[in-house]
């Protein structure tokens, strides 16, 4: 049996936003740590200077906490294995790189820019691979000595044998082979004496003990140089999983050309971040059900990298939005209050004044009605404001002859109730009706119609309740004449 602790990472370039597809790969190991009760690591990938963006480490942090992705072991959180900034590491990577010089796995090679072009151009021609042709690899250690001396510039490569055969199990494609001529001697670490992507991030797997590499597809094809590292370190390889590719609903790429691919836009958008966690889980995985709502928690219980597909994964924009509906309605009526403040505070109706108990009627009244927060606004905008113009085509068909007469009538009804319940408005409204034997639809539209200024809405009892006499009674007068 074994009893490793399972260990996992998400391992970002902190590029200034989280892609959505980086969100999946963080979800997916985050997942799969709580599952196996094993820890979840956020390493920042920040080897690439050039790619350097202020403030992106902090946001790409405050985005993952956002969707509830707390790492266990990270910059913010500290841990047993840090620094988790690679740029703070440079110190552990020149320390490795010196053993495999010394075992002749890495050689360092001073050809020039000019040189390099040169023979990728002769290769071009000859209808040859384009990779380096090791040529500093039969440079004398005298010589090599000489060239440090001098400060002449170098990277230092990898040493590939050609023609040898990589295999790894992926648990998500079985075994992948490779064959070595096929790879380049990469470069490990660059002429700024920073280490590429591939030696950081085969060290740093190492050094932080992690057990399991689950990331995008686009990096498969760099696993065989991985798992070159750590056979020439003579370490033990991690289990690798490589998850499928998110893809456009017409089957290409997911890019940013198609609609948004960066979290916070998602997050702009007003979307639940229960929501959201919840369609990108299902983006390639599922439990082998047709279960489609989960909680965090459900999912961390569901969740196993099995289950995982092969195929890419289309973003369907249209159940991310259900979803979104069906998370909203099952969030407690005092977590969207304190949302609904917030949309309302950036909404025109800012400077609107209400009690909590006004805003927990209209939450209550229109929970079905709604797919986001900010529809509680946009969907029943006579709650803030008393209607300004009456839906013509709802006044076409519903306001009849005597709409008017009963109108005003069935207001002089309600002036005479003293703080009316909804069950009070009921009984005075049917009641009203049979009397004047009618049907209640004759009432029930133009009351609508003058409370609201259109023709739907929460059940008309609500409505008038939440509005409340005073406002109600005003609105009704102020219908009576406005419309003809
Ligand atoms: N830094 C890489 C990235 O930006 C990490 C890939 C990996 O997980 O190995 O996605």
């Amino acid at each position: 049996m074994n009893n490793k602790e399972i260990r996992v990472r998400f391992a970002p370039s902190p590029t200034g936003y989280l892609h959505i597809g980086g969100l999946r790969t963080a979800l997916y190991n985050y997942l799969f740590a709580k599952n196996q009760k094993g820890k979840f690591i956020l390493r920042i990938e920040d080897t690439d200077r050039n790619r350097y963006v202020e403030g992106a480490v902090d946001n790409l942090i405050s985005t993952l906490n956002w969707a509830g992705l707390q790492a266990d072991e990270g910059p913010k959180s500290g841990g047993d294995y840090g620094p988790y900034l690679q740029s703070e590491r440079l110190d552990i990577y020149n320390e490795h790189i010196k053993k495999l010089i010394d075992n002749k796995k890495a050689y360092y090679c001073f050809c020039t820019q000019e040189r390099l072009t040169e023979l990728r151009k002769r290769q071009k021609e000859e209808g040859l691979q384009t990779k380096y042709d090791k040529h500093c690899l039969s440079l004398s250690k005298e010589e090599i000595d000489q060239k440090l001396n001098d400060n002449t510039p170098y990277v230092i490569r990898l040493n590939i044998e050609p023609n040898n055969e990589i295999s790894f199990n992926d648990i998500i494609r079985g075994e992948v082979t490779f064959n070595t001529g096929i790879i380049d001697d990469q470069v490990l670490i660059k002429s700024d004496g920073f280490p590429t992507y591939h030696f950081a991030n085969v060290v740093d797997d190492h050094l932080m003990k992690i057990t399991h590499v689950i990331r995008g597809e686009e990096w498969i094809s760099s696993t065989p140089k991985h798992v070159l590292l750590y056979d020439y370190f003579n370490w033990e390889r991690p289990l690798f999983a490589h998850l499928p590719l998110l893809l456009n609903p017409d089957k290409s790429k997911l890019s940013k050309r198609q609609g948004d691919v960066a979290v916070e836009d998602y997050m702009g958008k007003g979307y639940l971040k229960g929501a959201l966690i919840n369609f990108i889980a299902l983006l390639g995985w599922n439990a082998g059900d047709d279960k489609e709502f989960y909680t965090m928690d459900e999912l961390i219980n569901a969740f196993s990298l099995e289950r995982v597909n092969k195929a890419g994964a289309v973003f369907n924009l249209e159940k991310l939005d259900w979803l979104n509906a069906e998370h909203l309605r099952n969030t407690p009526n005092g977590e969207i209050l304190i949302m609904l403040k917030n949309e309302i505070s950036k909404s025109k109706y800012s400077s609107f004044e209400c009690t909590d108990e006004y805003l927990l009627l209209i939450i209550e009244a229109m929970k079905e009605r709604v797919s986001f927060v900010k529809e509680y606004i946009e969907k029943c905008p006579y709650f803030f404001e008393p209607p300004t113009e009456y839906d013509e085509k709802v006044v076409k068909k519903r306001w009849k002859e005597d709409s008017h007469d009963l109108l005003k009538i069935f207001s002089q009804r309600i002036e005479q109730l003293v703080n009316p319940t909804k069950e009070d408005y009921e009984k005075t409204l049917k009641n009203f009706c049979e009397e004047k034997e009618i049907g209640l639809g004759k009432l029930i539209h133009p009351l609508r119609l003058a409370l609201s200024g259109v023709g739907i809405g929460p059940g008309i009892f609500d409505l008038i309740f939440i509005l409340g006499k005073e406002e109600s009674l005003k609105r009704i007068d102020k219908a009576l004449e406005q419309i003809k």
